[in-house]
Parts: structure tokens; sequence; C-alpha cells
């Protein structure tokens, strides 16, 4: 029924604009551009609202045309000249599972979300490879082609390498320290088989591969020449595809009669923010639960109005180690009112000095939206144990994450809470082995992943020979096709990979040059 309302296109602006009339942008727009001009990200100039009947005809509907109804409420439903249903239809069919986002009871009155059911097994495959599709869907309707570089520490690097293989618009370099990310995470990106794709080991950290990515897009000529592109986890586009699964756990679990409260698992606060998210847009979300390991900047700060970067620490669960959380800019300008030069001041101040400057009522504000709670590695292994010897389920240390801080919460017991596991336990095998004894399996998709070909590359950590090395293996870019303007796109490369230092991290808050 929603598919026949018709409704005006949604706009977005940037949270950092500080003109009287702020400009707004498509969302075509928005998914090429990542990060808006000014530095800031974009969200859109008002959410759109599901009515209950709208939610109530949600149930019933396959993950991919639940998705369509949502995505379409934001984007319209052509891309362009490119109808988004076929294409959503296309993303979700190649997942593990037939639910795609499955639920799982665990006890009473608490429920597991499985968000790993993706090609890397981690929940950024369900943003990441819609995100791939649309920019295929886009750039080709424009004649155009981007070359994609990121760095990564593990995890991203795959989820974006497998949301853009084989498409004809893109190619794309992620660059990897060399020997330091895990076996299966190394692999993951050496095995693909597609000449589109380039994993590079630096023989460097993985800030050497971010300092050399920040340095590729730094090189206007280079840039431009090759359109650099990224994908990265500010994207508005990756936000509105985690809005889909909160939606279908909210239906399958009652929704719209009854409420729902989630658990989440938080680093760059993407996900716990696209929950927040699906609640404005009318989902009944009684409590979100912002779930953090010992970086828990973000709990501190609901906790005592502080927001103050520490140093980041090696935990358990690696893609939550992070101080400055990027997404957290969008509920920011909510919380000052959509007054985007007093977002652009408050990061600056925050890039200056280490501290976000949040007034007590903004502060409040936050902890009616949210409850946050810090889970140690200790409390991280006893979940996973007691989580095994009580139900039998293998969870992956972050979403031991989710399901303890769901435990630890002050909680109303009468409505159902979703803890989100957003990795298959045999991505992390040895902290699951360590907890329980039993040695995780890697899913029949990937059962044969430790014996496939790699193809690896070693490159010195020498801007020069990664930019010959581009240069030998991008497809030329057709000629007057140039498009990103200078800067739109220069900062937005730190994005992929998500286990930075607190220095890279805050640089890339803060940095709009
Ligand atoms: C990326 C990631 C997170 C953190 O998600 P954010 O959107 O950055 O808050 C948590 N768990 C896993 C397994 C991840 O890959």
């Amino acid at each position: 029924m929603s598919d026949s309302v018709s409704v005006d296109p949604v706009r977005y602006l940037s949270t950092r604009d500080d003109a009287p009339t702020p400009a707004t942008a498509s969302f075509e727009e928005v998914l090429l551009a990542g990060l808006a001009h000014d530095g800031g990200l974009y969200v859109p100039v008002e959410v759109p609202r599901f009515t209950r009947d709208e939610i109530a005809a949600m149930s019933g509907l396959s993950y991919a045309e639940l998705a369509t109804r949502v995505v379409a409420r934001f984007a319209g439903s052509h891309l362009g000249t490119v109808p988004l249903a076929p294409l959503l239809a296309e993303t979700y069919a190649g997942f593990g599972h037939p639910a795609v986002a499955p639920l799982k009871q665990l006890e009473s009155g608490l429920w597991l979300m499985e968000l790993f059911h993706g090609p890397t097994l981690a929940f950024k495959d369900y943003a990441l490879q819609l995100v791939g599709r649309l920019f295929e869907a886009l750039l080709q309707q424009r004649g155009e082609r981007v070359t994609i570089v990121g760095a990564t520490s593990g995890d991203t690097g795959s989820a974006a390498i497998e949301a853009c293989r084989d498409r004809d618009a893109v190619d794309i370099f992620i660059l990897y320290p060399n020997g330091r990310t895990s076996e299966v995470q190394r692999r993951q990106m050496t095995t693909v088989d597609a000449s589109n794709v380039h994993a590079i080991a630096i023989d460097g950290t993985f800030d050497d591969c971010q300092d050399l990515v920040k340095a590729m897009f730094a090189d206007a000529t280079f840039r431009d020449g090759f359109n650099l592109s990224a994908v990265n986890s500010i994207n508005w586009a990756r936000i509105l595809a985690q809005i889909v699964y909160y939606f279908a756990a909210g239906v399958a679990l009652g929704a719209p009669h009854r409420p729902v409260a989630f658990s989440v698992p938080t680093g760059n606060f993407g996900n716990v923010y696209a929950a927040h998210i699906a609640r404005r847009t009318g989902l009944p979300v009684a409590q979100l639960v912002v779930g953090t390991n010992r970086n828990d900047i973000l709990a501190r700060f609901l906790a005592t109005g502080k927001m103050t970067i520490g140093t980041v620490e090696p935990s358990l669960s690696p893609s939550m180690d992070i101080q400055v959380s990027s997404n957290f800019e969008r509920l920011l300008f909510e919380l000052m009112d959509r007054d985007g030069a007093a977002v652009a001041g408050a990061m600056r101040d925050f890039r200056a000095s280490g501290t976000l400057p949040v007034s007590p009522a903004q502060w409040h504000a936050a902890q009616r939206l949210f409850t946050g709670h810090r889970v140690d590695d200790a409390a991280t292994r006893a979940t996973i144990a007691a989580t095994w010897r009580d139900s039998g389920e293998l969870l992956d240390p972050h979403s031991a994450v989710a399901v303890a801080a769901a435990r630890a919460v002050t909680r109303d017991r009468n409505v159902p809470m979703v803890a989100l596991a957003c990795a298959h336990p045999a991505k992390f095998p040895e902290a699951v082995e360590a907890a329980t004894g039993q040695h995780p399996p890697l899913p029949a998709s990937l059962a044969d992943l430790m014996t496939r070909r790699e193809r690896i590359t070693v490159l010195p950590n020498q801007l020069a020979a990664v930019q010959r090395f581009v240069a030998d293996h991008a497809r030329p870019i057709p000629a007057g096709r140039l498009r990103p303007a200078p800067g739109s796109l220069a900062n937005t490369s730190e994005e992929i990979g998500h286990n930075q230092s607190a220095a890279v991290s805050s640089r890339r808050v803060g940095d709009a040059a």
C-alpha cells in the first residue's frame, strides 16, 4: 500500500551548513559525495514517517520487499532510471539465510538478530552489498567510472571488496598492513578472483596505510585523474540500508502494536544511529542500548555528559576499538536543534581540545534517546561462555558485547529486547574457542577459504610505489567525465577500516580539507 502513495523525494543537508537557508542535495548526490563539501555529514531535511497502517502492512513481506519500502521512502523508487525493487532483490538474494536477518530467541524476552549471513560474515555486508550496486547503477547511467581506494585493518576491506567485485564502473584498491591482519581477514581479500579488485599488502602499519590513502586523495592531479572515491562509513546510503533490519525485527516481534528494544555493539555509531532513524520513521522503539567495549567514550558520555577523547586500546572486539565515532555528528546536529554553525563550531573545538562541548540540556536529551553500557573483555568472555552453556549459541565477541549490555541495563521486561549479532563467530575463532572450547566452523560458502589461491601484492610504504601500482592497474577514466569537485571526497578515504588510532579518528571527524 505504501508503494502506491506518492511522496516528495527526500532532500538532504549537511550537518555543518551554516547558511540561513542551507543548500540541499538529492539522494543520488549524497550517495556519490559521501561527505558534504563543508566536511559535514548528510542528513534528511525531514525524516519521512510511516503510518501505523503502513508498518502493519510490512508484516509478512520478504526482506527485499521490506527493504524496497524503506529505501524508497528515503531514495525514491528509482535511482535515476533504474528501478530499485529488482536491485534490492538481487542484493539480498545471495545472502546465506532465507530470512536474511533471522531472529533467534536466547531466553525469555531476549532475542538475537543474526546479521552475519552476507558474503564476508559481518553486518557491514547488509549495507555495502547495496551501496556497491547503487554506485554501479548510477555511474553506468552517467557513463562514469571511479577508482575506490581505502585502507583496512581487516573487516571493512573485505566487505568493500565483495561489494565492488566485478563491477564495470569501479576499480577497487584496498591497502592492508602486511602480516598484521588475521589469516581469515587476509584471505577474504586476497582470494577474490576479480580483475577490478586489488588487495595490497603494505610493509607498514594500519596507520601507514591510512596515510598513503590520504596522500593519494591530497594529490589533486592523481585524485582527479583516477576519479578517486570511497565507500565510507559515513555515507548516508549505508545508514539507510541498516534501517531495514530494525523494521524487519520490529515487525516480526509485533510492531506497530508492540514496542521493541535493541542492544547494538557500537563503534562508529552508524548502526545504532540507523536504529534511531528507524524510530524517528515511526517504528515503536522503547529503548536503544549503546554497548561499548573498554573504548567506552560513548558510554562515558551518556553517563557523565562529557565526551573526551582517550587513546584507543585493543580489545576482543576490534571493530569497536574506536574513540571518535564519526556518525555521532548526526545526533549532535539533532541535539543542537539542527544548527549547522553550532555543529561546525563544536567539531572545531573537539578537534582542537579533545572535548566536545555539550550542554547539560543536550546531554539529557541524549540520555532520553540512548542507554549506554560498557562491557570489558572479561565480561565479554564470560558472556560467550555462559551463552554457549545455556543456549548452545556461539557468539562472536562483538555480539557478546550486545548481549551482555542487554542483560545488564535497566529495562522494561515486557518489551522484547533484540541484541545484534554483528559478526559470525568464525570471524573471531580464537576468542570464541578460548571461552567455550569450541572451534566455530566457517559456513559452507567459505569452507574452502583456507585452501583458495591467494593473489598477494606486497608494496613498500612509499606513496610513489602505490600510485604507480594504481596507475598500472586501474582502467582508464572516460575523458571529460571527471566527477568529484576538489575536496568533496578528499577526506572520505579514511573511512574504510574502523580500527583506527585516536589521532586518525579525530583527524577524520574534523577535517574538511
Ligand atoms: C563495524 C562493526 C561494529 C561497529 O558498528 P558501528 O556502526 O561502527 O557502530 C560492531 N561490530 C562489528 C562486527 C563490526 O564489524
